[in-house]
């Protein structure tokens, strides 16, 4: 029996990869859902090659299109938020790869647990705002949560055989991004275009602009406390600008594990699809020879103030790692319209951390009220700052 497989977010980086996959397997693994938001002619595209028994566009307004396009073919179609929530309970599906972007992960995500899908989680956004939501219904639902992220993919590849041996300290690797040698005047006038430039990985626009900020690493701090049940302080991050070393694991006795490899976003995708297995693949393999030198150094965090406000938000705990997530969505779409400088990011997302209500013990009702709030604000604060 094959295992049937629902993809959230197929037309981005994760997705299409995750097909590349799927497609070096296809004697274990089928395409049961196919899902986009807005390119419509990839997903057309997915559909006829892939032929899943259902596609949803979460943009309503192109369902009359893509129900045409698919019309010869006995592909289901479906349109809008609440047809993704729908979708992931499907009886036939075993793993809901959740590759979409941001905050719209979460209610899905939250919908695929319920409904005892093995999630192999990309969408970090989801553990960031609502962590402890997570970890509580995946329990209740025996639900097994598979990291896709290399870092975490990483530690968990390091924690097998470790059963019963407590963690002493999660190493995280950061690539220190397109800006790590740039002064803090420098970092005053750069664009999108250069921060869209990350030097070692192919990714989405966003999670890109991210990794430039170091936001992403902020937000992997938090998606290591609920993945590993580790505390902050047991988390570090270190800038490792090869990206080689992708992430380690420290033991009571001193030992570190690391994992290894080339980037490439097939290894912990596939390991998230095979897991406990590993199957063979043909992506290219690390040559040790090429690659005389992996060095490490400290992450700047007077540069990179993104990482000090993750970490804030994780000890403050409550909904302020949601409030730091909606506002990052805010800025950073702003950024990449050229309404915010780089460094302005981080301001607007600490006033809003300042003015959004907290609620130290939120239920998933109080998520969706902070999510609009904190939007409101720092979109309000950037209105602001233009006039
Ligand atoms: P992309 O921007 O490349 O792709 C995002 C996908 O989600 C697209 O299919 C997009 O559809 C869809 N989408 C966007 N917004 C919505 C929405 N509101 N509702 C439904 N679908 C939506 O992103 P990535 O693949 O780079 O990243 C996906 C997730 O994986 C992110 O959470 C990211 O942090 C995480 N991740 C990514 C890594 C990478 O290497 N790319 C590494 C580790 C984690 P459309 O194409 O139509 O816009
Ligand atoms: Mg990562």
């Amino acid at each position: 029996m094959k295992k049937q497989i629902a993809i959230l977010g197929s037309t981005g980086s994760i997705g299409t990869q995750a097909l590349q996959v799927i497609e070096e397997h296809a004697d274990l693994y089928e395409v049961y859902v196919l899902t986009a938001n807005n390119r419509v002619e990839e997903l057309i595209a997915q559909a006829r090659k892939y032929q899943p028994e259902a596609v949803v566009i979460a943009n309503e307004a192109k369902y009359t299109y893509l129900k045409e396009a698919l019309a010869d073919l006995p592909i289901k179609v479906y349109a809008g938020e609440e047809a993704l929530c729908q979708i992931v309970t499907e009886q036939p599906i075993d793993i809901v790869l959740t590759a979409m972007v941001g905050y719209a992960g979460l209610k899905p995500t939250m919908n695929a647990i319920r409904a005892h899908k093995t999630i192999a989680l990309a969408n970090k956004e989801t553990l960031v705002v609502a962590g402890e939501l997570i970890n509580e219904l995946a329990s209740q639902n025996k639900t097994a949560i598979l990291p896709v992220d290399s870092e975490h993919s990483a530690v968990f590849q390091c924690l097998a055989g470790e059963i019963g041996n407590p963690i002493e300290k999660v190493i995280l690797t950061a690539s220190g991004g397109p800006f790590r040698n740039f002064t803090l005047e420098q970092l005053v006038h750069v664009t999108k275009e250069q921060a869209l430039k990350h030097p070692n990985w192919e990714m989405g626009a966003k999670i890109t602009i991210d990794s430039a900020s170091m936001m992403n690493k902020g937000f992997e701090v938090i998606e290591a406390k609920w993945l590993f049940g580790v505390r902050p302080e047991q988390i570090e991050v270190v800038v490792h600008p090869q990206s080689i070393i992708h992430s380690m694991v420290q033991f009571e006795d001193g030992a570190v594990k690391a994992q290894l490899g080339m980037p490439d976003m097939r290894v912990p995708i596939q390991y998230a699809f095979s897991y406990p297995d590993r199957l063979k693949s043909s992506f290219p393999r690390m040559d040790f020879k090429l690659c005389t030198q992996l060095t490490f150094e400290q992450p700047d965090t007077t540069r990179f103030r993104n990482l000090t406000l993750a970490y804030e938000a994780l000890h403050q705990g409550g909904n302020m790692p949601c409030i730091v997530n909606a506002a990052n969505e805010i800025v950073v779409a702003s950024f990449l319209n050229d309404g915010i400088s780089f460094l302005g990011m981080s301001d607007v997302i600490e006033q809003t951390m300042q003015r959004t209500t907290f609620i130290a013990k939120p239920t998933y009702e109080d998520y969706v009220a902070t999510d609009a709030e904190a939007r409101r604000i720092a979109q309000e604060l950037i209105t602001k700052s233009q006039q």
